[in-house]
């Protein structure tokens, strides 16, 4: 009988948000209760049409639109099949066979996955004051240092000073920003790492299932320098963004209003939902992002009281946070059930 590599035995498979029985309900996996923009769904018809024809590999118009966005060159700039394809492909480049990554503990599980995937090895650096401790990351001779701006799971934002003096002054020979939340931050171009990105002393990762919500067609990309994008591309699967994903992706880009309605949305629920916790005497850690973690003694009686009222959140033990529990910022319908349970 065949046996599956010995490393990966060690593997903590992702657990993914459950769904309460109401989407207003659903607060664990980060969506925005606005959905898509509405020229999604058309783009998806016409894209429908297509559906016999292999899709472009390399997301040509997608990735021409991107580059005009952030001042880059089209090749520094790889789609992938959502941001969790681009870190795995990181990790397969840089990290197999003897590879070093660091990245904070609590960290993105994805970059912790990929890691033990291809056998690396893993430095976690505990966070200070529920942020990236990055004096003590940069010490860490590795190959990818991973750096989440605004952190998942806590929401905590690091200003761009401090990545860019993390960039120069990290032992590690790439560092990784991964930005999926940085449009709900207050001034996210003055925070976002794009302008590193962009000469090449860093490589930034944003997805559309965020603020574009489109979570279930599964885009993300990676800008970083040219010579990173062309091996990611030798090795990557030619067809894993579908023709129908890269339509919407570009029809969402171009909605600049539904995206500012997303943002707009989120950090205003995200402000009464903190509100509403630290009224219930809850200590909520500050974010920036379109969730918050809760601090609670007993996590799971809480995850069970709001699953009795209808709402599905995300328990803490199972992002490296005990004692906490994650809670996507809700719609008016979600937030009158959390309301309920909590009262
Ligand atoms: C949600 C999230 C992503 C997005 O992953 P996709 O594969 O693009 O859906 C990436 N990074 C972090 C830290 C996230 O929380």
């Amino acid at each position: 009988m065949i046996t599956p590599r010995p490393w990966l035995s060690r593997i903590q498979p992702y657990r993914p948000g459950t769904h309460a029985p109401s989407p207003d309900g659903s607060l664990a996996s980060n969506e925005t209760p606005l959905g898509a923009s509405p020229h999604v769904a058309r783009a998806l018809a016409e894209a429908a049409a297509g559906a016999h024809h292999y899709p472009d590999p390399l997301a040509g118009e997608l990735r021409a639109e991107l580059a005009r966005l952030h001042g880059a060159d089209p090749d520094q700039i790889l789609v992938g099949n959502g941001s969790d394809e681009l870190i795995y492909l990181l990790a397969w480049a840089y990290l197999a066979h003897g590879g070093h990554a660091v990245c904070a503990d609590p960290a993105y599980r994805m970059d912790e996955i990929s890691s033990q995937v291809v056998n690396a090895r893993l430095t976690k650096v505990p966070l200070r004051d529920w942020t990236h401790d990055l004096d003590a990351m940069a010490g860490v001779e590795a190959d990818i240092a991973y750096v989440v701006n605004p952190h998942n799971p806590t929401g905590t934002v690091l200003p761009r000073t401090g990545v860019e003096r993390f960039a120069a002054a990290s032992r590690a020979r790439l560092v990784v920003v991964d930005e999926a939340y940085i449009d709900f931050t207050d001034d996210p171009d003055a925070t976002t790492a794009m302008p590193l990105a962009r000469d090449g002393r860093a490589a930034v990762l944003r997805t559309f299932s965020k603020v574009h919500g489109l979570a279930g067609l599964r885009v993300g990309y990676l800008v970083a320098a040219p010579e990173i994008i062309a091996t990611l591309r030798s090795i990557r699967a030619p067809f894993s963004v579908s023709g129908l994903a890269q339509a919407a992706a570009l029809a969402a880009l171009r909605d600049h209003g539904h995206r500012r309605a997303v943002r707009e949305h989120a950090r205003e629920q995200r402000d009464a939902l903190t509100g509403l916790l630290t009224r219930a005497g809850y200590e909520v850690i500050p974010s920036q992002a379109n969730f918050v973690l809760v601090r609670t003694p007993d996590e799971r009686r809480m995850v069970e009281r709001l699953a009795a009222h209808g709402v599905a959140v995300r328990p803490g033990t199972g992002l490296g946070v005990p004692g906490s529990v994650r809670m996507s910022v809700p719609s008016a319908r979600g937030m009158e059930l959390l309301e309920k349970a909590l009262a």
